[in-house]
């Protein structure tokens, strides 16, 4: 068609219509470098394009890329598997309390190296810069629904949640306030333990937690405990383990010693799957896994189920 064309030549009285875009002569296609540099230098181009760092992550149980954004808005919830990843403890507040309601306590109080332990003040200012936290649990009173209560969360981001002399003392300073308020309490934990930087100041915690938690239970006022993963240690053998309620994450590895060591020393074959929140719903110690998307809820619907018939 003539619209393709813009020249006409007469050669020998031939008409001979020119193409609009001529090829290039086949001598120039040749690049005047090498070619295997380039292809590399814009492999990595690509690649660097298309999966920035730090913006994905790889889901360890299905494999799934998923965006972080995405994440973070699922709650750190695999949309695939539903694979529950560590969350921080203030977007763990945020998820559950009503807006503006929570009133942190305690806010400043953070840990002193007492026995002088090899590397502890390093890694103290470590995960104060890191978790802008000044010690791994975060406390204070807000509402879940209509519900007023004492709210502690643990971050396993702050030295694996271990449980130290600061821990202990918030905990039980909430625990305290929630008895004179008249108010349930609700602690979610996850930790490796106690804190063996700071040696029997953090095994003092467990008695001191477990007392407070006593007295809360003479007032006849709820605890709901939340088992995520992983609690074991000095956590798991005091303030988790008492709650009227003990509810868990699924797939949470929820125990006192590690398999390795357990098996280690009693010599003992142990079931598969012996410390996950599945195996010890089924065996009694737990009385219900609640997927984290659906925590407030239930925590509202547990919340209701406790304090009816209560004036208060
Ligand atoms: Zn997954």
């Amino acid at each position: 068609m003539d619209t393709t064309s813009f020249t006409k030549k007469t050669i020998g009285g031939v008409t001979h219509v020119e193409p609009a875009l001529t090829p290039p002569p086949m001598e120039h296609t040749t690049p005047p470098f090498p070619v295997k540099p380039k292809q590399i230098s814009t492999k990595t181009r690509v690649k660097k394009r298309d999966i920035p760092e730090g913006l994905w992550t790889k889901c360890p149980t299905c494999g799934t890329m998923i965006y972080d954004k995405e994440l973070d808005e699922n709650l750190k919830v695999c949309p695939k598997c539903q694979h529950h990843f560590p969350i921080g403890s203030r977007e763990r507040i945020h998820s559950l309390v009503e807006t503006c309601t929570f009133e942190e306590m305690d806010a400043e109080m953070s840990s002193v190296d007492v026995l002088k332990f090899a590397g502890y003040k390093g890694k103290l200012e470590r995960d104060r810069k890191s978790t802008m936290l000044s010690d791994a649990v975060l406390t204070g009173v807000g509402k879940i629904g209509a519900h007023r209560l004492a709210l502690g969360v643990m971050d396993f981001g702050f030295m694996g949640g271990s449980m130290g002399s600061v821990v202990g003392e918030k905990l039980t300073r909430l625990i305290e306030r929630a008895t004179e308020g008249g108010w349930p309490v609700v602690i979610i934990s996850t930790s490796g333990g106690a804190r063996m930087q700071e040696g029997m100041f953090s095994l003092m915690q467990m008695a001191k937690t477990s007392a407070a938690l006593a007295y809360h239970a003479q007032a006849r006022l709820p605890y709901i405990s939340v088992l995520t993963n992983n609690s074991y240690g000095g956590v798991m053998a005091s303030y988790a383990a008492l709650g009227d309620l003990i509810l868990a994450e699924p797939a949470a590895m929820i125990g006192f010693a590690g398999p390795r060591v357990i098996k280690d020393t009693t010599h003992a074959e142990l079931p598969p799957g012996f410390q996950t929140a599945e195996f010890l719903l089924e065996h009694g110690l737990i009385d219900a896994t609640v997927p984290r998307k659906e925590m407030k809820e239930q925590l509202m619907r547990y919340l209701d189920y406790l304090a009816a018939g209560r004036s208060n």
